[in-house]
């Protein structure tokens, strides 16, 4: 694959999304794409900015119709996936495409672009992230305990990555990201 995909992945949480908004405030030039999913906007997401808000049937099509570069079910209830044609299509414009995504999508990503950048975001410890994802607060004891368990699996995928950036100071963790894109 000729192009520049990076794949910015790691466990739910540790302040993938931040960074990578960090990122493009910074560097607005860096195209990022934008998922669909079959979950509900929380309040203050907008739909075609943060997410597509789509329909299972809408999913189930996109899939069936190859539409999409990799899906994952995530937390056992929603659907997420990125788009293949507007990212291909960026990659063929020239453009630094990145994909924020977890892990179970980012394997598949590997698969179909062998040569993209694969970089793990890890919080400073699994303490750390425990902490947030208990802080978030959103979450019912079951899922929050099913979210637990899977972040420590989470954790466990980070020796398939190229990269790993430790999100510990953002300016720090923002920094060590736009050298890693070359920017
Ligand atoms: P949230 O519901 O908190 O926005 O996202 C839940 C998880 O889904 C996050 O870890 C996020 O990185 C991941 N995610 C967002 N979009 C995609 C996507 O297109 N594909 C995959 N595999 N994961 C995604």
């Amino acid at each position: 694959m000729i192009g520049d995909v990076t794949v910015i992945s790691g466990p739910s949480a540790v302040g993938k999304g931040t960074l990578v908004q960090a990122l493009l405030a910074v560097h607005p030039e860096v195209w990022l794409s934008v998922s669909v999913t079959t979950r509900s906007p929380r309040p203050g997401e907008i739909d075609g900015l943060h997410y597509h808000f789509i329909s299972n049937a809408e999913f189930d099509e996109l899939i069936a119709t190859d539409g999409l570069l990799e899906w994952a079910l995530v937390h056992g209830t929603d659907r997420y996936g990125t788009p293949a044609a507007p990212a291909l299509a960026a990659v063929e414009q020239g453009k630094k495409v990145i994909l924020e995504i977890e892990i179970q999508g980012a394997r598949q990503v590997k698969k179909h672009l062998p040569n993209c950048r694969m970089v793990f975001i890890a919080p400073p410890s699994p303490q750390t992230l425990q902490e947030r994802l208990r802080h978030r607060g959103t979450e019912t004891e079951e899922q929050m305990a099913r979210r637990l368990r899977t972040a420590a699996d989470e954790l466990a995928a980070v020796s398939e990555f190229d990269h790993v950036i430790v999100n510990d100071d953002l300016g720090t963790a923002t920094a060590e990201l736009v050298e890693l894109l070359g920017l």
